[in-house]
């Protein structure tokens, strides 16, 4: 905790190990040099910053729970703060870290055999391969358990048929975990894809407002021929495939919300005591204080609930479920204060707040939206599951 960071008002940063503390701090460093200069500019064009990609590489974010395969460890807590302070500066960099680290390397970290992980793990740590995690479909969003692109077994292998939609970075990666539902058993399986396998192709979704330097693609998969041996053969159905990603992931996703949120307080409280209005730094009015309390509070709250939802020993899904819809809710209006706080000037894209406004609705809907998280919360709470019309 530093006195002079009117954001850790209660100190909560002496809750982070101080050897983790420094790291965060040095990647906070780098980031501020190399990122926030430049980042602006891909987020106005809605281009990948891949000038970047060396940099990132320097700093060794990606890693597994346990060293191995080449991989260093990289704790959840670690992640948290990689996340945080990438969301500081740009959503769409932490967003990135999110797919590659926390959905598609975790796929394999998760539901692969050795060989697979082998095989991947240390090029997609290294970020050399470049990789991407298709679940949804255009007609299988919050109802992903129900989806439709069919693997059917061939000798040999697997023929993957369907169409694919949202998936982050799937206009440039390497490989692709898609999940598809094998013809046969009728369950959910997972399988490592080489994007460059006929049948494959992407479209960029485009005229995106949020998360603007994420490319979203639409993968159409015609008859795919996958090898038998890039089946990941831990995830025999929805739930010990996809979901085991999901949960891990979603732990994380409050501390996207929260980069934006701390991101957010620290404009609006500089612009504060810097904007005059009336003869006086617009700070000095009640109704502008109370705003930035307000963010103080909600950043508070959530810091808390995310903070100890790493720290549980065994952390159950209605809980990680809870913490990223409330996290997220608290985030919307957050960036919306600050925007607010900062007139005119809060809806330019280098003011941050108007984008990270954005890019929280984004945060708010990915990784199961507010409404299903709080299904999934409700559902443990009053033992009924409420998630289908009765009709
Ligand atoms: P829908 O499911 O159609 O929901 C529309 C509305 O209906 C929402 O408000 C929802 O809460 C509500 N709703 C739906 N069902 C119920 C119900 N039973 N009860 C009450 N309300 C309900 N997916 C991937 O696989 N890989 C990715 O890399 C990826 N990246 C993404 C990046 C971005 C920027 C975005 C926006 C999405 C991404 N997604 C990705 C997809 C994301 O997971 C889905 O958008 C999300 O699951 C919601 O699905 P949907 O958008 O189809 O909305």
């Amino acid at each position: 905790g530093s006195s002079n960071d009117p954001l850790d008002f209660l100190a909560l940063t002496e809750l982070i190990p101080p050897a983790l503390n420094r790291r965060r701090l040095e990647i906070r460093s780098a980031l501020e040099t190399f990122v926030r200069p430049v980042i602006d500019n891909y987020v106005e064009k809605a281009e990948f910053p891949f000038e970047l990609v060396s940099k990132l590489q320097e700093l060794k974010l990606f890693g597994l729970d346990e060293e191995g395969f080449g991989c260093k460890r990289v704790c959840p807590l670690e992640k948290a703060m990689i996340l945080y302070e990438l969301a500081r500066i740009d959503a769409g960099l932490s967003t990135f870290y999110v797919v590659q680290g926390g959905l598609a390397l975790r796929s394999i970290e998760l539901l692969g055999n050795s060989q697979q992980k082998s095989k991947y793990l240390k090029d997609m740590a290294d970020l050399k391969l470049i990789s991407c995690f298709a679940l949804t479909e255009p007609n299988r969003g919050s109802d992903a358990s129900g989806l439709e692109t069919t693997a059917t077994p061939v000798k040999g292998g697997y023929l993957i048929t369907g169409e694919k939609r949202w998936i982050g970075n799937a206009n440039f990666s390497g490989v692709m975990v898609v999940y598809a539902r094998n013809t046969v058993s009728r369950d959910v399986e997972a399988f490592v894809v080489n994007s460059k396998a006929p049948g494959v192709s992407v479209s960029v979704i485009q005229r995106k407002l949020a998360l603007r330097i994420v490319q979203n693609g639409h993968i159409t998969f015609k008859a795919v021929f996958v090898p038998e041996e890039e089946k990941l053969e831990k995830a025999k159905n929805f739930a010990t495939g996809p979901n085991v990603v999901l949960n891990s992931s979603r732990i994380m996703v409050p501390w996207v919300a929260l980069g934006m949120m701390g991101g957010s307080f620290e404009v609006a409280c500089k612009y504060l005591k810097e904007r005059k209005q009336f003869g006086a730094p617009i700070g000095s009015y009640q109704l502008m204080q109370e705003k930035l309390v307000r963010i103080l509070g909600y950043f508070n709250a959530a810091f808390l609930q995310s903070w100890k939802l790493l720290t549980l020993p065994k952390c159950d899904a209605s809980q990680s479920a809870l913490v990223k819809s409330q996290v997220s809710a608290m985030g919307r209006e957050c960036t919306k204060l600050a925007r607010e706080l900062l007139g005119g000037n809060g809806i330019v894209i280098d003011s941050y707040a108007m984008k990270a406004m954005l890019d929280m609705e984004a945060i708010y809907t990915y990784e199961g939206t507010y409404d299903i998280n709080t299904l999934v919360t409700g559902r443990a709470l009053i033992g009924i599951p409420a998630f289908k019309a009765s009709f």
